[in-house]
This record gives structure tokens, C-alpha cells and sequence, in this order.
């Protein structure tokens, strides 16, 4: 039997940039009120070989980000530091392994109808510059590709959301071990998902 929709779960993890600016409650603050609930949450250094294993847990993540941000780079009038993808995402990739073993970082499993989705609307774009006001992104952080090219690091974005259930449910296993994701019941669920509204009164 296929799963009802609100049991969609997806991987969020506190960049160390997150955790260095206080900014743990407030992040987890804005899926929680969104009624997702929480099944999964460790505190880790994660190791170079952890970071890279998340960001190719998809075969074809070097090539589309690649292409992507080649894409990126000529859309904004610039000329790409090379036009090969898999030599752009190799210095994303060193850079993004940098940033984030840097320091602890918060990894949790969000579960709740459409997570995948909501979380990723309720974080914002990648690039914080241009992420919508109202989103923790454009509403915490200054970063931009222009700085981050500047300097050779990772663009600071606070949160890593999965980018599609396929993803979550790659990235999920990655992370946590199946005994520590937690099945249990919030009160408050009955009036996000109960089919009748009966009790109240
Ligand atoms: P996410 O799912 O929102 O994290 O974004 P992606 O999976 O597309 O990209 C992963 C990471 O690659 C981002 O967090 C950035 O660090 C980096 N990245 C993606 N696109 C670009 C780009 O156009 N320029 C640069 N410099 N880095 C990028
Ligand atoms: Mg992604």
C-alpha cells in the first residue's frame, strides 16, 4: 500500500554558519510552526568523506550542478571559471567539504504533508542574495555567489533542505541510522490531517 502523503519526511541540516549565529531555534522554530514534526535530530562534526558521500549520492549531481552553475555564471554576464561541469562542481565540492566540517552541525528529519516542498519554500533559494524575504535565507544571511567566488568558499546559506523526495530519501539513510527516526504522535496532528473535526465541541 503506498504511504498517505503526510508521512513524506525530508533531511535538514544546520550548516555550522547556522549553529555559529544562535540561529538553532529560530531555524527549527520555522518548520516546526509550519506543523511538520520532528522524527530525527543529531549534533555531528561530519567528516570530509560524509560530505562529499551526501553530495553524490546522486550519480548526476556533479554534471547537472555543473551545467547548472555554468548556467548560473553566463546568465549573469560572467564568464565561468571553466566550461567543463565537472571541474566547476570539484571546487564547489572541496569548498562545500571545508564549510561544512567546519564545525558541529544539526542534522533532522522533517516529517509532514508536501516536507520536501515546504521546506525547501520556507528556506529560500539557494543563493541568499536573491532568496525571498520571509525566508531564513533572506531573511538571515548577506551571502551571494560574487562573495563567495571572491574569496573561494562555499556560498554560507545556513541550511541544507533536500531538494526532491528521491533526494530526501537518499539523503535520509545517509545520515541516520533506521532505529534513530522516531514513528509517534503529536496532538496537534488531528487537526492538521483527521478527516472529521469531531471533539471539539
Ligand atoms: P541546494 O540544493 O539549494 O543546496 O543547491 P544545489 O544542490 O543546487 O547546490 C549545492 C551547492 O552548490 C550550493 O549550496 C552551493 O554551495 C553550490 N552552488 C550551486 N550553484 C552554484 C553557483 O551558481 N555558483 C556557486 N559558486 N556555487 C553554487
Ligand atoms: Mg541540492
Amino acid at each position: 500500500m503506498k504511504e498517505h502523503p503526510k508521512k513524506e519526511r525530508t533531511l535538514v541540516i544546520i550548516k555550522p554558519d547556522g549553529i555559529q549565529r544562535a540561529l538553532i531555534g529560530e531555524i527549527m522554530g520555522r518548520y516546526e510552526r509550519l506543523g511538520l514534526k520532528l522524527v530525527g535530530l543529531k549534533m555531528t562534526v561530519p567528516s570530509a568523506e560524509q560530505v562529499e558521500g551526501h553530495y553524490t549520492l546522486d550519480p548526476e549531481w556533479r554534471r547537472v550542478t555543473g551545467e547548472k552553475t555554468i548556467n548560473n555564471y553566463k546568465s549573469r554576464g560572467l564568464t565561468p571559471p571553466s566550461e567543463d561541469p565537472l571541474e566547476i562542481t570539484a571546487k564547489i565540492l572541496k569548498n562545500l567539504k571545508k564549510y561544512l566540517t567546519a564545525g558541529p552541525v544539526i542534522c533532522m528529519v522533517w516529517e509532514g504533508a508536501h516536507a520536501v516542498e515546504l521546506v525547501r519554500k520556507v528556506t529560500g533559494g539557494t543563493e541568499p542574495r536573491g532568496a525571498a524575504v520571509g525566508t531564513i535565507r533572506g531573511d538571515f544571511v548577506v551571502d551571494s555567489y560574487i562573495m563567495s567566488d571572491a574569496d573561494d568558499r562555499a556560498v554560507r546559506n545556513l541550511i541544507h533542505g533536500s531538494g526532491s523526495i528521491e533526494e530526501a530519501n537518499m539523503e535520509i539513510p545517509h545520515w541516520f541510522k533506521k532505529d534513530e527516526l522516531i514513528d509517534y504522535k503529536v496532538t496537534h496532528e488531528d487537526i492538521i490531517y483527521a478527516k472529521e473535526l469531531e471533539g471539539i465541541l
